[in-house]
């Protein structure tokens, strides 16, 4: 994909190299149910390591986004206020300038809903979150709370190794997946997903969880659609690897790597055809609309 002569963003915070100060900062005390904010805080790349959902969602738990007042914002020594000049921090910020473009112009024009962009957070290891610590096993997620994005680069590589691909718009699919959530929370859809969860079962729990993935896939889809459409982003075989992204990360294939078996009631993220269609749903259309994972 084209990316190296776009703008970079400025709503990229490098936390690279930083010392994580513990003593609990960042780290929220109080309890909570488990609710989406915590599903989606799994992101899909720790999922995409073959580690098992539980555990992440075990590890979790303690996440609420109902018990901010107690969330202190991690020591702000040392960051960098100038952008990323690394070739990887350049590209996660030149592709979060494109999202940025592009969500700022479809969002109104569709929805009639001014786009507030999120907050990237670049970071190594570890770092103080809203919803929690972020640490690099987790793989990339969003948190509804702070309405950040946190994102620790060396997965890419993970990714590479593990799903045996990789490459620039693979990546860009993933950043721009988690822009999605940022989107579904500007829409009110994680707020109502969440209400509906505490509700139901944890079935119906893991089948919402599904549709608000698979949404945010659709989501990176229409995003790629029109950056492509604005600038010609995409070159020969960006779209294959992030469809083999999308498939090698379904929960089918996961479960079955990892264990063997199959349990589709388990499932959070959706199957790899599932997650194949929505994407490809969302390149396909460009409109925000095509993605109702609820509908249906
Ligand atoms: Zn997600």
């Amino acid at each position: 994909m084209r990316w190296e002569d776009f703008r970079q963003s400025a709503n990229i915070e490098d936390r690279r190299g930083e010392d994580y100060a513990g003593g609990g900062m960042g780290l929220p005390f109080g309890g909570g149910g488990l609710g989406i904010g915590t599903i989606v805080v799994l992101g899909i790349l720790g999922y995409a390591l073959g580690i098992d959902p539980r555990i992440l969602i075990g590890g979790a738990e303690m996440i609420s986004a109902r018990n901010q007042s107690h969330y202190v914002e991690p020591a702000r020594n040392n960051r960098t206020a100038t952008p990323p000049t690394d070739q990887m921090g350049r590209f996660v910020s030149a592709v979060v300038a494109q999202t940025e473009d592009v969500w700022g112009e479809i969002l109104p024009a569709q929805k009639g809903i001014k786009y507030t962009p999120p907050k990237l957070v670049i970071f190594d290891g570890r770092t103080g979150s809203a919803c929690g610590q972020a640490q690099s096993a987790m793989g990339p997620f969003y948190c509804p709370v702070d309405q950040k994005i946190y994102l620790d680069t060396s997965f890419f590589n993970d990714m590479k190794r593990k799903l045996g691909g990789g490459g620039d718009f693979a990546y860009a699919y993933v950043i721009a997946h988690e822009v999605g959530h940022h989107v579904e929370n500007q829409l009110g859809i994680l707020a109502r997903a969440q209400r509906a969860q505490q509700q139901g079962t944890k079935i119906d729990a893991n089948r919402i969880s599904v549709r608000v993935e698979l949404m945010a896939d659709c989501f990176a889809g229409v995003w790629a659609a029109n950056a492509d459409r604005k600038w010609q982003i995409l070159e020969k075989g960006d779209i294959e690897k992030a469809i083999n992204t999308a498939q090698a990360i379904g929960d089918d294939r996961l479960q079955q790597s990892a264990r063997g078996s199959v349990v589709p009631d388990s499932f959070t993220h959706g199957s790899s055809a599932q997650r194949v269609e929505w994407l490809q749903r969302g390149l396909q259309s460009g409109r925000i609309d095509s993605c109702n994972t609820f509908a249906r």
